[in-house]
């Protein structure tokens, strides 16, 4: 963190702590952010002056967090933890509130895929995936890539800071389940609908079977209804079986098959991630199921949405773009990863450097001569020339080029 400027520190009610000691004192956190609410209505966050605002929720589950202000994300210091990217930067702005919403109780999302299903009535035949790519209205519901990226960008993993050096499993974990804490989807709370593969250690390695148990049994038949789950965790291998396939996972002994159909459809619909190149860079790829539970208690993947990530996963389009990402980290930069979401013609940068003034930008050029690929090229220039941003470009046939912050920016504060 900034050693120098105020990001995390928060104001409540009058008084001024640390982001960090409100997430690990729980009981105090949980009477200040209440009074605050009630006698101010939000917090305030520190990070600049004048100090910016901060939305108090508290969940139904009557647990309080902090949220940044709509549409005021951009406003916020870049190393601030209620930073975001603004309007044009994520494929977040696509949706409408009835596939996101926030309100004064957290997020609720609706997403795409049911997760529950009457046994009573045949099953309406839903286009589960998502809906048409038309992107000239607003999305009423989100896909499972949709839902992934929201985890990952809310948990700000999309996000990289010289200061990080490493990222591990164990910390994206600790910052996705505090999302998950905040969110329901499609009425349900997300923690408990979402198992999110903890890390392993030979210590808690009872206590994650046990969790893992608990949400198997929430699976399949109860009374008139057949459950569902999410699964979210890293693919360590794909293994062939007599009817499809194994998804190894990392830190999960427990494996989840799909039939070959479904991995088929997967493979083409995430290419970078289940390609064979992506492994020489020390890439990993990070996956959302929906899972079932077969009647001898195996967990079956019914769908998957899959993103390749750098070794500390900060996610990629190409293995190019694992290989950028590695090398803005190895300069000391501080950068962004925009994502997509659900979204297939979004026009967004590859990488937003977030240690200059303002944002440059990272393109990777991998393919040449196709038309749609130029066209798409040719208008990311012409929106950086309007932004009159700075634009690194690296044409993949070519060598990295030099990636060192420029003299643009006063020396960096750390
Ligand atoms: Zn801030």
């Amino acid at each position: 963190m900034h050693p120098t400027s105020g990001s995390g520190r928060i104001q409540l009610a009058g008084r001024t702590v640390h982001l960090a000691w409100l997430r690990e004192h729980t009981p105090q956190a949980a009477g200040l952010l209440a009074r605050a609410r009630a006698e101010v209505g939000h917090a305030w966050c520190l990070c600049r002056s004048p100090a910016l605002r901060l939305v108090i929720r508290c969940t139904r589950a009557g647990r309080y967090h902090l949220a940044g202000w709509p549409g005021e994300g951009d406003q916020h210091e870049t190393t601030c933890p209620f930073h975001k990217l603004g309007p044009g930067h994520s494929g977040r702005d696509r949706y409408s509130t009835q596939a996101i919403k926030e309100a004064d109780d957290g997020v609720s999302i609706h997403l795409a895929t049911p997760l529950a299903r009457s046994l009573d009535r045949p099953e309406t035949h839903q286009n589960a995936t998502v809906e048409p790519p038309d992107d000239r209205h607003a999305r009423r519901t989100i896909g499972l890539l949709g839902l992934l990226h929201w985890l990952w960008e809310e948990a700000r993993l999309n996000t990289w800071q010289p200061g990080l050096r490493h990222r591990t499993w164990r910390h994206c974990h600790a910052q996705l389940r505090r999302h998950l804490r905040e969110a329901t989807v499609n009425g349900q709370g997300l923690d408990s609908v979402l198992y999110l593969v903890p890390p392993f250690t030979p210590r808690a390695a009872a206590a994650n079977t046990a969790a893992l148990e608990t949400f198997r049994n929430r699976l399949g038949r109860h009374g008139p209804t057949e459950r569902r789950g999410l699964l979210l965790g890293p693919i360590k291998e794909v293994a062939p079986t007599p009817y499809g396939v194994a998804y190894r996972l990392a830190h999960q002994r427990t494996p989840l098959y799909a039939r070959a159909a479904l991995h088929a459809r997967a493979t083409r619909s995430y290419r970078p991630a289940f390609g064979k190149v992506a492994a020489e860079h020390g890439a990993t790829r990070i996956a959302l199921f929906v899972v079932e539970r077969s009647p001898k208690g195996h967990l079956i993947a019914v769908e998957v949405a899959a993103m390749l990530t750098t070794g500390t996963y900060i996610p990629a389009d190409s293995s190019h773009e694992v290989v950028m990402a590695d090398a803005l980290a190895a300069c000391r930069r501080a950068f962004i990863k925009p994502l997509r979401y659900d979204t297939t013609d979004a026009v967004l940068p590859d990488f937003v450097l977030t240690d200059v003034t303002p944002a440059a930008y990272v393109e990777v050029y991998g393919i040449h001569g196709r038309e749609e690929y130029e066209r798409r090229k040719a208008a990311k220039r012409e929106f950086y020339q309007r932004q009159q941003a700075q634009l690194i470009e690296w044409d993949i046939t070519r060598p990295l080029p030099d990636l060192t912050c420029g003299g643009n920016i006063p020396e960096r504060r750390a």
